[in-house]
Formats: structure tokens, sequence, C-alpha cells
């Protein structure tokens, strides 16, 4: 199968092949021919599957088919967090590079009236994030009344977030007849509601579950003491020799305290999370990904649909609170067929979550120590017990009953297997935790 074969024109075609894409990814192949009959799609579907290709390419045929001259949007797309819009949006104009196509982004965090001046001179596609499009609604920067297709995008993060009135409030202003495509990695009852009033009929496109974390990527954990972590993490940093390591802090506060203490330890680190400006945020990802970072200490919003090519190593410098975020988390390496790793550093008072993790993974961890740094309180070897099992059973990610994870390969074959180029998603989307982090 290839792009040119489900309709897409030879523009498209030509921005796909420049990518080095060789065939449709599973999601593309069902998606894009749905968007480009102009039906609503209901799609199952995490970072990392190709899903943004996926509603990206077929919008922008639609687009070109029918040309129109006013000054739009023609398409809106929304979505959670300022990385994921900037994302989309660089695809946005990455697959519309041999089109006249002109599209924008406009997201919190930075100066509003910048992006009323670029709403000003006119566009086809806007990427949005909820809050501020509604400021630009309210100051009358931007008009809704020539959209024909809306997309949510990583629609569960959205309500998550507290994005959903909002929401509701742009659906009301948008024309009555549109194209609507809603992606989620889950499907809550709250999004099946969204769901079933926003889209007509719509076809609805779901790729296999995938519980492969445990496949691709080799995962440890390290009992330590909490007072011991960063110590150990510095020295597992330079032991190893790790040149680009993603690590998860629980809260802010820690990511910030984590990357000082590092960079007292001679090793470059940055921190990433929702208290940072959007310019340090998008200048710390940059230094990361171009190796001028070794480590990038980051919240779990802030780290969710970051796009890392082939990031080796995560280390979860404390768990988080809900095990479905360690399922997502571990998701940001093995990426590209690769097998990557995962370590925890895990202290005795994290014990329960690590139980919870073990249960999702439905397997146990291996342990591992480090001399001098063994744990003054030894972690249970075996997972316990369920100690909340509405809980457990409610935060399985993806509504079909298995954990979800990550590492298919793109064009169905296993991840770490495949000469392809694939990708990994952030498996097991959960609901978030009541302590709610603002990205
Ligand atoms: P997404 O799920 O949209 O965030 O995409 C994840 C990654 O897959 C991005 O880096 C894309 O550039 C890449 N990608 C999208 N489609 C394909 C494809 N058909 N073949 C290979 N890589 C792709």
């Amino acid at each position: 199968m290839s792009f040119s074969s489900l309709g897409l024109s030879e523009q498209l075609v030509r921005a796909t092949t420049d990518q080095g894409y060789e065939t449709p990814s599973p999601i593309q192949a069902k998606a894009i021919p749905a968007v480009l009959s102009g039906r609503d799609v209901m799609a199952a579907a995490q970072t990392g599957t190709g899903k943004t290709a996926g509603f990206t390419l077929p919008l922008l045929q639609r687009l070109a088919e029918n040309p129109r001259t006013g000054k739009g949007p023609r398409v809106l797309i929304l979505a959670p967090t300022r990385e994921l819009a900037a994302q989309v949006h660089d695809s946005v104009a990455l697959y519309s590079r041999y089109m006249p196509t002109k599209s924008a982004v406009v997201f919190g965090g930075v100066k509003i009236n910048p992006q009323m001046m670029k709403l000003r001179k006119g566009l086809d596609v806007l990427v949005a994030t909820p809050g501020r499009l509604m400021d630009l609604y309210q100051q009358n920067a931007v008009r809704f009344d020539e959209v024909e297709i809306l997309v949510l995008d990583e629609a569960d993060r959205m309500l998550d977030m507290g994005f959903i009135r909002d929401i509701r409030k742009i659906l009301s202003l948008l024309p009555a007849k549109r194209q609507n495509l809603l992606f989620s990695a889950t499907f809550s009852k709250e999004i099946r509601t969204l769901a079933e009033g926003l889209l007509d009929n719509p076809v609805q496109v779901e790729v296999a579950a995938r519980n492969t974390a445990a496949e691709s990527i080799i995962q440890s954990v390290y009992p330590v003491d909490q007072s011991q972590k960063t110590a150990l993490l510095s020295k597992l940093v330079r032991d190893n020799a790790w040149e680009q390591v993603l690590v998860f802090t629980r809260t802010k506060h820690g990511a910030n305290r984590l990357t000082q203490k590092l960079e007292r330890d001679g090793i470059t680190a940055a921190a990433i999370h929702g208290n940072k400006s959007q310019g340090a945020r998008t200048r710390a990802l940059a230094d990361f990904k171009q190796g001028e970072v070794r480590v990038l200490v980051a919240t779990d919003i802030a780290a969710r649909g970051l796009d890392i090519k082939q990031l080796p190593q995560v280390v979860n410098f404390e768990l988080p609170n809900v095990p479905e975020d360690y399922v997502h988390r571990i998701g940001r390496t093995g990426r590209a067929g690769e097998s990557g790793h995962a370590l925890s550093l895990v202290s005795a008072d994290e014990g329960q979550m690590l139980a919870g993790i073990e249960r999702l993974l439905k397997k146990q961890l291996p342990r591992k120590s480090v001399e001098g740094f063994e744990p003054s309180n030894n972690l249970p070897l075996k997972p316990k017990a369920k100690a909340d099992p509405s809980r457990a059973r409610n935060r399985n990610g993806g509504g079909n009953g298995k954990p979800a994870g990550n590492g298919r390969s793109f064009g169905g074959k296993p991840a770490g297997r495949s000469g392809g180029r694939s990708q990994n998603g952030n498996g097991g989307q959960a609901r978030r935790s009541p302590q709610r982090e603002t990205a």
C-alpha cells in the first residue's frame, strides 16, 4: 500500500516521501480514506502511531479540492498542550509545503498580539489550544463561520485538563455543517458523551491494542533511599555515559530541584514543566534534541506528546501516581524500532505505586542495585494484592481490558524487528490524578 493508492495528491505524496515515509501506518491506512470521503471519524489513537499525518494529509487534500477565498480558518485543530499544538502545526506546515495552504498555531503562555496579527492576515488551517483560542475569540481576533473541518486531537487529555467548557463553547460557535474528527487514546464515558453530541455516523478507526512495552523496552527498578536518588542518578548518567536521558519527576518543584542539583554535579540539565515560560520550554526541548543538554527533567503533562526521535533512555526519578502514566512515560524510549531502556529509582515509600505498575504490566520488573546505594528499607519482591479494584479497572487504558502499551512499528510488524521506520506511542493514557498540572 502506498500514500498515492490511498487517493492523496502528488504534492502530498511528495511531502511524505521527503519525510522518508515508505508506507502508511495502520491508522493512516484507515483514517485517510475515511477523511477524504468527508465522513466524521472517531479514532482510538495515541501519539506515535502516525495519527497526525492520518488526519492532516487528507484534510489538506480536501481543502485543495475545494478552494475558497475567505479569511478562514477553514480547518480548526484543537490540541491539549502548547507542545502538541506546536508539533501538529509543524506537521501541517511540512505536509502542505508544496501547496498554497496557509496555517498558524496559537497557544497560551506567549504574547497574544502577534497571534492576532497572524489571524488578521487570513489562513486556512488553525491549530490551537482551547483556552487561548477562546481568549482570541473574545477579543474578536478569530471567527469560526468558515470552519469546514474540526479536529479534536488527544480529546481525552483535553477533558482531563479541564478544557470541556471551552470545547463546548467553541463547538457552539462553529457552523452546524462540518466534518468532525475526534482522536483520543482512551474512550471514557465523558469522551463517548462528547463524541455522541459531536459526530454524525462516524467511521470508527481503531488499531489493535498494544501491549509491547515489555517487549521493546528493557525495564528495571533500582531500589534506593529517597535521599540518595540524585547521587545515584548522577552516577548512572556518568557510568553509562548517557548523552540523552529523559527524567520524570512528579512535581514541578521536584523537576527544578533535580535540574539544579545535576547542574551542580556538572551534568547539563534542563527542566520542562507547566510553570516554565513557553520560551524556556521550547529552548530546553531544542537544546535536548540537539544534544546540548544531557538530561531533560520533565513532569508528566509537559512531556506529553513530545516527539523526540530515538530517545535511548528514560528514568523515573519518582514513580507516577497513576500506573498508566508509567507506560506512557517509558513509551518515550524504544522508538523507531530500537530497543530502549527505562529504569525507575524507587524508594520504600513508593512500594504501593510500584505494586500498581507491576499489576498493570502483569509482571515483576527486575530489581537492580548499585554498590553504595543499597536502600535501608527493601521494596517488596512480589506485587501486593489489589488495593482498590474499582480504580484499577477504571484506569485500564483503551477500554479494551488490556493494558495499553507501545512499540508497534508502522506496517503492522512488531516493533524491534521491523527494518522500516517505526515509532512507539504513548501507551496507556490514563485519567489524570487529582493533583493536576497545567501544561
Ligand atoms: P504522530 O503519531 O502523529 O505523533 O507521529 C509519530 C511520528 O511518526 C512522527 O515523527 C512522524 O513523523 C512519524 N510518521 C508518521 N507517519 C509515518 C509513516 N507513514 N512512516 C514513518 N514514520 C511516520
